[in-house]
């Protein structure tokens, strides 16, 4: 391990100033009480990558929480998790991160380990992968010297994921989940010990509660390609622990382009994103992963109809079809259920007839109701829905535009039914 590299240049330039004031602030204020602090994780990672990190973790040897609350900063905001020790500070632009130094014993595969109280050697040694578990001192004597005991720098500059020790993935097996994120986020590769573990391993994914895989998913769904992580898994087999039915899904890398240059919101990027994922799975497939994975209802709601609509639309496969026609088939769907079924498909009249609903026909609106309807002398029950679906329908086809139109419509409507009468 290089002994005494210092990075201190590299946080002054990498950092923001305020961070960087946060940051000497802190390390000044612990190393008053009699403690050491670091900055750990992800952040170093991304420092040593040349990258501006985004979440930044600290890591006290002594009380986290007590130190939080004696940093001399005005303006801050801090949060408490008193059962975890941790606490969460806010100050002007930045949101901090910080934990008691900890170690973890696994007395099961898969369940949460038990914690105790330790230093910053131990607590990297928790860490999932090399590349994250290095620190940075922030003591005033040290600040800027780069604690690496498990080779993580080394990994970095060649580039690969490395478990700290051989019982990583069955302690905690959303390792192989996060493996696979970082490789693809990072263009990094597993290396080979690694992914043999991971092969080996791969059934440890059983263990994991399907609440906490669904973070793992969220998390992916939340990065800026998640389709190579999935392309990935698939190949790992990995994918097919969600469902034995999903596999095949370098369709994904097309489709989750499209689906990012539609302007939609992240929230709603997410749900399209989830919505192709499990696009080519049935209604029991989908069922199955909804349960597993625990979805929440609005999230559970946009992909079965997603699923329900795929069925659908092969109804939309003619060109000529009327604007009616396409309004009918697609109307009562939620919209980012057609929205998914408009990138999933390659036919383009569908696609046309989707684009043309989105735009048009979906904001065709009647100037009049039942009401006035019944104004004009049409009789109060089941002829009131049915004429008002006529008038929608020559409206959408634009035999009617004006309100003026639907009048005349209906009157026409009454004088045949009144001729009908009399025959
Ligand atoms: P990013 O936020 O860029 O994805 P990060 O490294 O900040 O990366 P977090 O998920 O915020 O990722 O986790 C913070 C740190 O906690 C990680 O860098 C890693 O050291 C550690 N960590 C997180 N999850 C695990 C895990 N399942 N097993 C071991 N260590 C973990």
């Amino acid at each position: 391990m290089p002994a005494n590299i210092n990075l201190s240049s590299r946080l002054l330039k990498q950092l923001s100033t305020e961070l960087e004031v946060f940051l000497h602030t802190i390390g000044e204020t612990a190393a008053r009480q009699g403690q050491n602090i670091y900055l750990v994780g992800g952040a170093v990672r991304d420092l040593l990558l040349g990258l501006s990190p985004i979440d930044i973790d600290l890591v006290v040897e002594g009380n986290a929480i007590a130190l939080a609350k004696s940093i001399p900063l005005s303006r801050m905001k801090i949060t408490v998790h008193q059962a975890f020790g941790t606490a969460n500070i806010k100050w002007n632009h930045i949101s901090i991160d910080l934990a008691t130094a900890r170690s973890e014993i696994y007395s099961q595969p898969g369940v949460l380990p038990e914690v105790t109280p330790s230093n910053i050697n131990r607590d990297l040694f928790r860490r999932d992968f090399s590349i994250n578990a290095m620190a940075i001192s922030l003591h005033r004597d040290s600040f800027g010297e780069l604690i690496d005991p498990y080779r993580g720098m080394s990994d970095v500059k060649n580039r690969c994921i490395r478990v700290l020790h051989e019982k990583s993935f069955v302690d905690d097996a959303t390792r192989i989940w996060r493996a696979i994120r970082y490789e693809q986020r990072l263009k990094f590769k597993i290396e080979t010990g690694t992914l043999q573990l991971l092969k080996r391993d791969i059934n440890m994914l059983d263990t994991i509660s399907g609440d906490r895989i669904r973070h793992e998913i969220e998390i992916i769904l939340k990065e800026k390609e998640p389709e190579k992580v999935f392309c990935r898994a698939d190949e790992l087999r990995v994918l097919a622990k969600l469902s034995p039915a999903l596999t095949g899904v370098e369709w994904l890398k097309e489709k989750y382009s499209e689906a990012r240059v539609m302007g939609l919101s992240d929230v709603s990027l997410v749900t399209v994103y989830l919505g192709l994922l499990v696009y080519s799975l049935n209604t029991n497939e989908l069922a199955a992963i909804v349960a597993y994975l625990r979805l929440k209802r609005t999230m559970t709601q946009v992909l079965k109809n997603t699923i329900d609509l795929k069925g659908k639309i092969c109804a939309l496969n003619t060109p000529s079809l009327p604007n009616s026609e396409v309004y009918f088939v697609l109307d009562g769907y939620l919209e980012l259920a057609v929205i998914t079924n408009l990138i999933a498909t390659d036919i383009t009249a569908i696609e046309k007839h989707i684009e043309n609903y989105l735009t048009k026909l979906r904001h065709v609106k009647l100037r009049l109701n039942g009401n006035d309807l019944k104004r004009m002398g049409v009789p109060q029950g089941p002829d009131i829905n049915r004429l008002l679906h006529l008038l929608h329908a020559a409206k959408l086809n634009g035999k009617v535009i004006t309100k003026q139109g639907e009048t005349r419509l209906v009157y026409n409507w009454l004088r045949e039914r009144e001729a009908k009468k009399k025959q």
